[in-house]
């Protein structure tokens, strides 16, 4: 654009030298591509001319050219400034990277340095743990070797003492009469040396047991009353004697019972009652319990947890202790006096038993004694048995707990706590009430039961063991007991032999629940019925139903055939009493129609009838299926030749026969089978009975047969069951006594000793139980050696009884009598 005539007042164009007004002005596009890219304004004072003007026009265009690449240059310029600029930036920032890497490794090397440090540390601890645990080992080594010695040593012991004490008793009876009274006393001497010298055994290996945790806890439930009665009845006599008195106190409103192990409850306070009976001369005694709310040492673990407490006080108005002898008398072998060793006797293991018995069952023993006055000596339990007590305190101030770490180890045996319970009605019952005991391991069928019987009206009790339920039978009464044969700790048979021993529970009918093959045994044994199992809820319903109008209050009904007067008479005045009603029929026709037409409860029947025999009645009745099951009493003064008497036993299978023989046994037999309460007959036929069971008569003629490897053994046990009128067959191993047996079929007990080399009790009572014909067979097992869990082991290998040896003559034919009763 080329401006020519320009104003006067246009911006003059200044130099150093002039200035002056421009003529002609000239604005030139510079441009690149078509876009502008600047503007060139020139002012001249002259005009421009056409070359100047294409001068221009040429220029502008290089002109754009050279400032489109200046911009171009310029634009590459900033670009790699800031490039640069990243560049740096980046080189910064890698060098922080590299500074917090280099950071980052020092650590990672000082965390494996760490690591190494800990690792060693770990294999340090490993270290410590495998000695720890070598030691351990090596202690329970120690441990099951020492309680081993002490067992075996027990058995090489009580072995030879065995015969001693039995022999020595032997002698001192003087049965044959043909001892001097010096001689008598001698033998009478070797026998008490004896029987202390089994107590020490006894003792020593009772601390060591309680000290090397291989005693067992068996807790159950244990009632207060029945639990005094016992531990006071040995002490009644003596009392009695020595005119001191005894007073046995239970405190009103204490619960029934608490749940402990009543065995070891009772080692404790007999062992108290004991000292207290020893260290008296005037006064006397007292046993009591109570619930107790203190007294006990206050950080005791386990009473100070315990939901409530019992104490049992054994005191005594006698010599009393010194206090400071009051912490040495819980030390083995320590005695208050050397003097009073001499004059008391005794061995001061006694209350270092009951402290560690004590503290077995979660509890602890208290003493408050003052000299010449009397002590008192308090056990203090928890109600329900927890677990043992870890730390054990016992004097009044509390002594060091030094046996705590042996404690510790019995903790092991802390694992058997009561079992499982079903919610019984033991606290509602009433006098009155029908109450059935049910003794059943299975808790779901025990449920099945205890339901049923609540709709048929009877309040129920159960146990799941059989001691448990005999010990409530005798507490509690019950109208009837639905007994398995199958029990944990012992066979429903023997549960049943017991009751029916028990003058007090004698009478209570009693349903086993079995399968078929026991039934005739458990008849003959006094059982009321049976139901087998399983059993469909009908069966048991109609089971129920029978046994609770069994057991309704009615006169039980006996129906005697006997065609002579004299004979009817003397059975009239024999069995006759208020409880029954006695029918006679004089013919075996009469007697059957009798029992078709009227309900009868038992039959007592004479093989001699003027009709019909004896035999002949036994099979109609077999073959008449609701009479089968009537308890039939043969009675019979005739002398049965053996094949009558093998005629009878066939007849056994469907009838319950007796081969009665005396007055007394008749009495017996029909009291069994009619359920008769022992303990309201009149008091003569009580001692008739009495006199019965007390009696060998059971024994006499019968073979028993003495399984043991120690001829001493045999020898001694065999003079005491000779004596007793029975016929001994020995077998000195195993296999000696299965051939026995089965070339001997009448055998009718055998004494099993456990400890035996090659084949020892154990398998050789599992073999002889293998044969059906065996399976009844009563076998009591003879051990010495005192493990834990011999008792278990031996049910289980299929004793019928248990009996510890040395055997005490009196235990071992009371067992006997026992089984060999019916
Ligand atoms: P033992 O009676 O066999 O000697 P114990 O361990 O039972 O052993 O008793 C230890 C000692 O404690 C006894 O010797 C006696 O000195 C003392 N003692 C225990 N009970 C009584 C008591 N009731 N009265 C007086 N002293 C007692």
């Amino acid at each position: 654009m080329l401006i020519t005539d320009l104003p006067p007042d246009t911006m003059s164009i200044r130099s150093g030298l002039f200035e002056a007004v421009p003529r002609n002005v000239i604005v030139l596009p510079v441009l690149f591509e078509d876009r502008v890219k600047a503007v060139i304004e020139l002012a001249s004072l002259s005009t421009f001319t056409a070359s100047h003007l294409a001068f221009l026009e040429q220029l502008t265009a290089s002109i754009g050219i050279v400032l489109n690449s200046i911009e171009a240059t310029m634009q590459t310029e900033g670009l790699l400034k800031q490039s640069q600029q990243l560049a740096t930036e980046l080189q910064t920032q890698q060098k922080e990277l590299q500074q917090t890497n280099e950071q980052l490794a020092q650590k990672a090397q000082q965390l494996a340095e760490q690591n190494v440090e800990v690792e060693r540390k770990n294999q340090e601890i490993e270290q410590a743990r495998r000695a720890l645990e070598d030691k351990a080992k090596e202690l329970a080594l120690t441990s099951k070797y020492k309680s081993e010695f002490l067992a075996n040593m027990s058995h090489e012991l009580r072995t030879p003492l065995n015969s001693i004490l039995v022999l020595g008793q032997q002698l001192g009876d003087n049965p044959d009469h043909n001892l001097t009274p010096k001689q008598v006393e001698y033998a009478r001497t070797i026998h008490g040396a004896g029987t202390d010298l089994l107590n020490l055994i006894s003792d020593i290996l009772d601390l060591s047991k309680i000290e090397s945790g291989t005693v067992s806890v068996e807790a159950e439930e244990v009632f207060f009353a029945g639990l005094l009665e016992m531990v006071a009845r040995p002490f009644r006599h003596e009392a009695e004697n020595r005119r001191l008195s005894f007073e046995i106190h239970a405190e009103p409103g204490l619960d029934r019972s608490c749940v402990t192990d009543s065995k070891r409850l009772q080692q404790v306070l007999k062992n108290l009652l004991s000292n207290a009976f020893k260290f008296t001369e005037q006064g006397g005694v007292r046993l009591s319990v109570r619930a107790a709310e203190g007294g006990w040492s206050e950080d005791h673990p386990i009473l100070r947890r315990a939901a409530s407490v019992v104490a049992f006080e054994v005191a005594d108005t006698g010599i009393g202790i010194p206090h400071e002898k009051q912490r040495i008398v819980f030390e083995a072998f320590q005695q208050a006096d050397a003097g009073t060793s001499r004059k008391y006797g005794g061995t001061g293991l006694g209350l270092a038993i009951s402290r560690e018995l004590a503290s077995l069952l979660g509890g602890e023993i208290q003493l408050r004694s003052e000299p010449d006055k009397g002590s008192a000596f308090t056990l203090y339990l928890p109600q329900t048995y927890v677990g043992p007590a870890v730390a054990n305190i016992s004097v009044t101030e509390g002594r060091a707990a030094q046996s705590s770490s042996t404690i510790q180890l019995a903790s092991v045996s802390a694992a058997e706590i009561p079992a499982e319970r079903i919610l019984d009605d033991r606290d509602q019952v009433q006098s009155g009430d029908a109450v059935l005991l049910i003794v059943e391991d299975d808790l779901h069928y025990a449920r099945a039961i205890c339901d049923l019987a609540r709709d048929k009206g009877f309040k129920v009790l159960v146990a799941l063991r059989g001691t448990e339920g005999l010990a409530l039978a005798r507490e509690f009464h019950p109208t009837a007991i639905s007994l398995d044969v199958f029990l944990p700790d012992m066979l429903g048979w023997t549960v049943l032999n017991h009751l029916k021993q028990d003058p007090g529970t004698r009478h209570i009918p009693v349903q086993m629940l079995t399968l078929d093959e026991g039934r005739q045994h458990g008849l003959a044994r006094g059982a009321f019925s049976f139901v087998t199992k399983p059993t469909t809820p009908e069966g048991l319903d109609a089971a129920l139903e029978r046994i609770k109008a069994y057991a309704s209050p009615r006169r039980k009904k006996l129906l005697v055939i006997e065609d002579d007067p004299a004979e009817q008479f003397t059975i009239q005045e024999l069995l006759g009493c208020d409880d029954i009603d006695v029918v006679f029929a004089d013919t075996g026709t009469e007697g059957l129609m009798l029992v078709r037409t009227e309900q009868f409860d038992c039959v007592v029947l004479d093989l001699r009838l003027p009709d019909m025999s004896g035999f002949e009645v036994l099979e109609q009745l077999r073959d008449t299926p609701s009479l089968s099951d009537l308890p039939v009493v043969v009675f019979t003064g005739k002398e049965l030749s053996s094949e009558e008497d093998a005629r009878l036993h066939s007849l056994a299978r469907s009838v319950v026969v007796k081969g009665v023989e005396s007055p007394e046994r008749l009495l017996d037999e029909t009291a069994l089978f009619l359920h008769r309460v022992i303990t309201n007959l009149p008091p003569e036929k009580q001692k008739m009975l009495d006199r019965l069971h007390r009696s060998d008569e059971a024994l006499v003629g019968k073979k028993v047969l003495v399984v043991d490897d120690d001829v001493r053994n045999i020898f001694a046990l065999s003079s005491v069951l000779e004596r007793s009128g029975m016929t001994v067959l020995t077998a000195e191993t195993g296999r000696e006594a299965i051939e026995t047996l089965e070339s001997t079929p009448d055998v009718a007990i055998t004494l099993m000793d456990i400890m035996m080399p090659e084949m020892d009790g154990y398998e050789t009572m599992q073999v002889i139980r293998q044969n059906a014909s065996f399976r009844r067979l009563p076998i009591i097992a003879l051990t010495a050696k005192a493990m834990k869990g011999d008792r278990e082991k031996c049910l289980e290998a299929g004793a019928s009884e248990y009996l510890a040896k040395p055997v005490n003559t009196e235990q071992l034919l009371s067992a006997l009598r026992m089984w060999l009763h019916r």
